[in-house]
């Protein structure tokens, strides 16, 4: 489950539209999952995604803020482990693989199938998905519990694209 925070959905910094639909799709998933792994987007003040850091994006999930916090009609309890990426001023954070030891973790867990859900479709999800991929795991993006940004119009159609030709699995 990727970064469903309240910044991520309506009223936060960088809202999805109707981000917080996907949290009761994402609570039945957690519920017939066996290891759920959740991740939060964790950002230092000054993390080079920002604007201000000439990055693309407003401020946002700054850790230790209300924003960075996961939302609140999440069954947490469900979560095997919560993890932070995006920590450093080196990564973007767009992928829960990205120097979390996602991938460790997994594979200690021995996971074969890894299941995507979660905000945004076509940034932190399909990073998420892809790099899945490449590390060797079959993949299932579940689109109904997802939703994109959509910068661009379309980008969410696109990401679904991208991620059909690298092999991923789409399910509603
Ligand atoms: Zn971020």
């Amino acid at each position: 489950m990727v970064d469903v925070q309240n910044d991520f959905c309506p009223g936060g910094a960088l809202a999805v539209p109707h981000g917080d639909e996907v949290v009761e799709t994402v609570n039945q998933l957690a519920r017939r999952i066996p290891f759920v792994v959740a991740t939060r987007d964790w950002h230092p003040a000054d993390h080079r995604s920002f604007a201000e850091y000439g990055g693309p994006w407003p401020v946002h999930c700054v850790r230790d803020t209300d924003g960075a916090q996961l939302h609140p009609g999440l069954d947490t309890d469900r979560f095997d482990r919560v993890i932070e990426k995006g920590q450093s001023n080196d990564t973007d954070g767009y992928s829960g693989f990205e120097r979390t030891g996602l991938e460790r973790l997994l594979r200690d867990h021995d996971v074969e199938r890894v299941r995507v859900a979660g905000l945004a479709l076509d940034y932190c999800v399909k990073a998420t998905a892809l790099d899945a991929r490449r590390a060797g795991f079959d993949v299932v993006v579940h689109r109904g519990a997802t939703r994109a940004v959509e910068v661009r119009p379309g980008d969410g159609e696109r990401a679904v694209e991208e991620l059909r030709r690298a092999g991923v699995q789409i399910e509603e």
